[in-house]
């Protein structure tokens, strides 16, 4: 039963739970599945909010939370290598001490796997400075539904040929299943410094947001919080966040002091013509910390005032965010559900959260209503269906209002090319025929549809 859902819930248990050491034993099991037609599903931690690694169809889940060794770490090159279930948080605590990082930071780094991160293309609060996991990917090793181990890239920029490496990663587990990641770390900035602006009026914060943008500068983290959020976040972590007031901005920026120190001072600026009603600057690694840890707890902080909740994944450009938050408030007026706000506001890539109780089967109608009609909005305002979560099987749907029929085949036949039979991860990513079924809102803890 432990398998049966992830961020989703899911329809139906698989049939069996695998859990591989090695290469070689993702290779027999996946032998075995295809000598009799039987599908294959990869699973990391099982953190996905798009339901990627439900087995909606039944088939062999293969977990691999017994994978997760770190083969190899080259500082010189700065570069490692690790087994798929390698917890995010646990790559970037294992160089530390040497001064070195790995950049993509999920708010679920604690628990996801870097398998996973690559799967979903995952991105992060620090992504608006380093970009996404596809950035910090260099090469890959994949078994393939007939069993053969193909290796992608390796620990060196722009190997001749197709980039395969970007092929597989964001692809959802549809494609191959990883086995092996290597991946670039990142040296530790020299300074950091972290602000909290705080605002009366969510309109100021968001127009803060490209604000700063528009002056030259990349903060490393550019995140929103709306009063509603901040409070119960507070009220879980007390992470020292106003209780009073209407929206904040948490922001990072890093690198030398010198330039810290100036971009700091802009950034102060710019909050303070927008009517920031304070900027705070975070005086110790703690108090840094803290604020992160307020905001990296989010999603649980809502777990203790609300039944079940679901977490969307939009992106629009973000000078539009102002327009787009007044249009959050007015879907959450009319389908009469409370929508929390928080997200990476410097890519634009917002995660309404919207609150309900499963028990009530009208407002779980509104729920999904409410969701689809803001993910609409962000396509006519020239953004994505998903920014980090990926498609899994909650958006298929959305898929052909984002892509046209020629986009989708091209696809599709990519898909084909790997995965000819459809074994691995069948019903994720494309519409098709055998859907996971309609989908339906159910109990659960985290973002549930
Ligand atoms: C509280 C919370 C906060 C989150 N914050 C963020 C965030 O800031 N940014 C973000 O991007 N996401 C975020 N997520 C979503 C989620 O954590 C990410 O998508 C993460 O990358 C999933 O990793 P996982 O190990 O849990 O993968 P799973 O959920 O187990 O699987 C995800 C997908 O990867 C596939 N997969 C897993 N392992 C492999 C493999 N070895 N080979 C091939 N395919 C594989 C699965 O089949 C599935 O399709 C958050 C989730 C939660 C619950």
């Amino acid at each position: 039963m432990l398998y049966e859902y992830d961020g989703l819930s899911s329809l139906r248990p698989p049939d069996v739970v695998v859990f591989p050491r090695t290469t070689d034993h993702v290779v027999q099991v996946v032998k075995f599945a295809a000598s009799r037609k039987l599908l294959v599903i990869p699973r990391g931690a099982g953190t996905g909010l798009s339901g990627g690694s439900l087995p909606c169809q039944g088939g062999i889940l293969i977990v691999f939370s017994r994978m997760k060794d770190i083969l190899e770490i080259d500082i010189e090159n700065q570069r490692a290598r690790v087994q798929p279930g390698v917890v995010n948080l646990d790559l970037s605590l294992a160089v530390s001490d040497n001064g070195y990082y790995f950049a993509p930071d999920p708010s679920s780094q604690k628990a996801c796997t870097l398998g996973g991160n690559v799967a979903e293309n995952a991105g992060g609060p620090h992504t608006l400075l380093y970009g996404v996991t596809t950035n910090h990917v260099l090469g890959l090793e994949v078994v393939l539904p007939t069993g053969e181990v193909i290796h992608t890239g390796g620990k060196f920029w722009d190997p001749p040929g197709y980039d395969l490496t970007g092929l597989f990663v964001g692809s959802e587990g549809t494609l191959g299943i990883v086995t092996e990641i290597t991946v670039r770390l990142m040296r530790k900035a020299e300074t950091v410094a972290t602000l909290l602006a705080v605002y009366d009026r969510v309109l100021d914060a968001t127009r803060t947001v490209a604000a700063i943008t528009a002056r030259g500068i990349t903060p490393a983290a550019l995140e929103m919080i709306d009063g509603f959020t901040l409070r119960a976040i507070e009220e879980a972590t007390h992470a020292g966040y106003p209780m009073d007031s209407a929206a904040v901005l948490l922001i990072e920026v890093e690198g030398l002091s010198e330039a810290v120190e100036e971009n700091a001072l802009q950034i102060e600026s710019v909050c303070q013509e927008n009517r920031a009603r304070q900027v705070r600057r975070a005086k110790s690694a703690e108090e840094r910390d803290l604020l992160w840890k307020g905001r990296k707890n989010a999603f649980g902080a809502l777990g203790r005032i609300s039944p079940s909740y679901y977490v969307q994944d939009g992106v629009i450009p973000r000078t539009r965010l102002p327009e787009m938050l007044e249009f959050i408030g007015q879907v959450g007026t009319k389908y009469r559900v409370k929508i929390g706000n928080i997200f990476h506001a410097g890519d634009g890539n917002l995660h309404p959260i919207i609150l309900f109780d499963p028990r009530d089967a009208d407002e779980s109608g509104r729920v999904r209503e409410a969701a689809q009609e803001i993910l609409a909005k962000c396509i006519e305002m020239g953004g994505s269906i998903t920014g980090e979560h990926g498609v899994g099987i909650e958006k298929i749907n959305l898929m052909p209002l984002l892509f046209t029929d020629d986009d989708l085949d091209m696809m599709r036949k990519i898909k084909g090319v790997f995965n000819p039979e459809g074994l691995f991860n069948p019903g994720k990513v494309f519409p098709t025929s055998k859907m996971c079924g309609e989908l339906r809102i159910e109990a659960g803890v985290g973002g549930v549809l």
